[in-house]
């Protein structure tokens, strides 16, 4: 297939690989972990066992690949295995600078093991390039850590703007891309060196498979860390997974735009109601991260926003409880729409407020999440 087809077509033929020996539209799930020898002791195309590599696993790979427009793409067996190997492939008295609007778990792995690990951190306030910058420390700080948008308030980066000032630096770039998607926008082509997703969210999208993704800009010194880590500490992604997660990418985009459309309805909704004291979304011209989404997004703006309900801790909970269509769940992404208190999530670890419920938007019809919102706030 040409790759001068659009990614929608990309994603939906999943590159267009057709399975040789049988036709196969659907490749076949190579479940086998170990793989034969030629006669002359060779390997076929270079693979020994699974846990370095497997055919069904680097389909998918491949798939992303495209997407993000990377050179190479691993899968892992967890999005928090992928964000962590980023962390394990630098050395002990490396120092890492860190947004400090972050998924909770990045967060904790670094609060309970980057010490052991020998690595130092600081974080900056999200966004905040001219702090990012003062903080940066010549020869030590090897790595900065975006998100965008970032959990749980959706806040925006201006990835091309970081690259500029960390690559002045010789400061390597990573952005959890998970809540953008490749759909909405591509890191890579703004300047980072490595992207990375929980593909247990949007790019499954079905809330049934646990996985991870790191996508390189570039086969460097880094990358080759990042695969020796992913080998040796063995958080390689199942061949299940990886088929039930190349079957959902399929569907990617339309999933994607279909969820951008109702959260950006649910915004406006709840941007107007009463018991309502703020929405976070990036898709609302009332957002900081407004402007600068315009720009390094497209097509939408997520499928993700938190709402600040006018109460506290209780009457944010209760609010939750009233929930019908919304499901009562954590994690995001999936077709079907939940909500969650974040702060009963998250711990006392973070600074989320108390009054904050997340939203993940999924692809229903409009008109029963909007009723269902109005009913959970009417009541007062
Ligand atoms: C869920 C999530 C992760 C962790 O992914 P898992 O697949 O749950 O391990 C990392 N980053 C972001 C932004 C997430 O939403």
């Amino acid at each position: 297939m040409s790759d001068k087809n659009k990614p929608e077509t990309l994603a939906a033929q999943a590159l267009g690989q057709i399975d040789p020996e049988t036709g196969a539209l659907v490749p076949p799930i190579h479940v086998s972990t170990t793989f034969a020898r030629l006669p002359d002791y060779s390997l076929v195309d270079g693979r020994s066992y699974i846990r370095d590599h497997g055919p069904t696993q680097e389909q998918v790979e491949s798939v992303l690949c495209e997407l993000e427009g990377g050179a190479d793409a691993i899968s892992f067996s967890s999005g928090l295995a992928a964000c962590t190997a980023a962390f394990h492939a630098l050395n002990a008295g490396d120092h890492v600078l860190v947004s400090d609007t972050i998924y909770h778990g990045v967060l904790s792995w670094l609060k309970q093991f980057a010490g052991a690990r020998g690595l130092e951190y600081a974080f900056f306030a999200t966004g905040n390039i001219e702090q990012f910058e003062d903080l940066i420390r010549p020869n030590q700080t090897k790595l900065v850590w975006l998100e965008t948008p970032a959990n749980p308030t959706w806040a925006i980066t201006d990835i091309a703007a970081f690259c500029e000032v960390a690559h002045r630096h010789d400061v390597y770039v990573a952005v959890d891309s998970t809540c953008a998607t490749p759909v909405l926008s591509q890191p890579i082509k703004l300047g980072a060196d490595l992207v990375c997703h929980s593909a247990t969210k949007y790019l499954n999208g079905h809330s049934d498979v646990l996985a991870g993704m790191l996508v390189t800009a570039k086969k460097d010194v880094m990358w080759e860390r990042i695969r020796q880590h992913r080998l040796l500490a063995g958080s390689t992604l199942g061949s299940l997974e990886a088929f039930l997660l190349m079957r959902g990418m399929r569907t990617l985009f339309v999933r994607v735009h279909k969820q951008c459309e109702n959260a950006m309805a649910l915004a406006q909704f709840l941007e107007a109601h009463h018991a309502v004291e703020k929405v976070h979304y990036p898709g609302l011209a009332s957002d900081p991260g407004h402007q600068v989404a315009c720009r390094q997004m497209s097509g939408g703006f997520g499928g993700m926003l938190s709402i600040l309900v006018s109460g506290d801790r209780q009457y944010a909970i209760a609010t939750a409880c009233k929930a019908k269509v919304f499901k009562r769940a954590t994690s995001l992404g999936g077709v079907e729409s939940v909500l969650e208190h974040r702060k009963t999530s998250e711990g006392d670890l973070t600074n989320t407020p108390e009054n904050l419920i997340r939203i993940s938007v999924g692809i229903e019809h409009v008109d029963d999440l909007l009723g269902d919102l109005k009913q959970m706030l009417d009541g007062g």
